[in-house]
């Protein structure tokens, strides 16, 4: 499937948005307005001015909903986890070409708030996921402990891990021992 430059900026985004969570209840990468601040820089989202705690509630709601897009079984499920998340932001689709990239579409509306600037636009970006068939390659991480989110870019939708260094690490020394074992076997 063609993925273009503002897509993968989406996805890139949802992904990094979802992982904030805690798995275990430590320590939330979104616990503070000065967080969220960095988030929006890291991943340059545009427009959404002064954020404040609304905001900051905001966008960990959203988070929950993506996450569960995520974990979503199948198509269906995703579809209208998907359709919810949309609708409730509101879109207006509008072709730009700003910052020297190619014409595409945004979705989120002029003034939106920043959930609902991500609920758009991350939400349509997992959209065209299900429309191409795609959307097994929106994944958890199968390492016991992580369960981070991921988007299986590869040919054959086979990556089962997240690109953590950990999951990384510990899955090759996992391989390479059970390699050893059977050859000493
Ligand atoms: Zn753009
Ligand atoms: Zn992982």
């Amino acid at each position: 499937m063609l993925i273009t430059h503002d897509t993968r900026c989406a996805l890139d985004t949802v992904v990094d948005l979802v992982n904030t969570a805690p798995e275990d209840d430590t320590t939330d990468g979104l616990a503070s307005i000065a967080a969220l601040n960095d988030f929006v820089r890291a991943h340059q989202v545009s427009d959404v001015g002064t954020l404040s705690e609304l905001d900051l509630s905001a966008v960990r709601r959203i988070r929950g909903r993506f996450a569960s897009i995520f974990a979503a079984p199948d198509a269906r499920a995703s579809a209208v986890l998907i359709n919810e998340l949309v609708a409730a932001a509101g879109t207006t689709p509008r072709l730009t070409d700003h910052d020297g990239y190619d014409w595409h579409v945004h979705y989120f509306a002029p003034g939106a708030s920043i959930a609902d600037h991500l609920a758009a636009d991350c939400g349509m970006a997992l959209a065209f996921f299900v429309v191409a068939g795609e959307q097994e390659r929106l994944r958890r991480c199968e390492a016991p402990d992580c369960r981070r989110a991921f988007v299986d870019l590869s040919r054959n939708r086979s990556r089962r891990y997240c690109d953590s260094r950990t999951c990384g690490n510990r899955l090759h020394v996992a391989a390479y021992r059970a390699r050893r074992k059977e050859a000493a076997g």
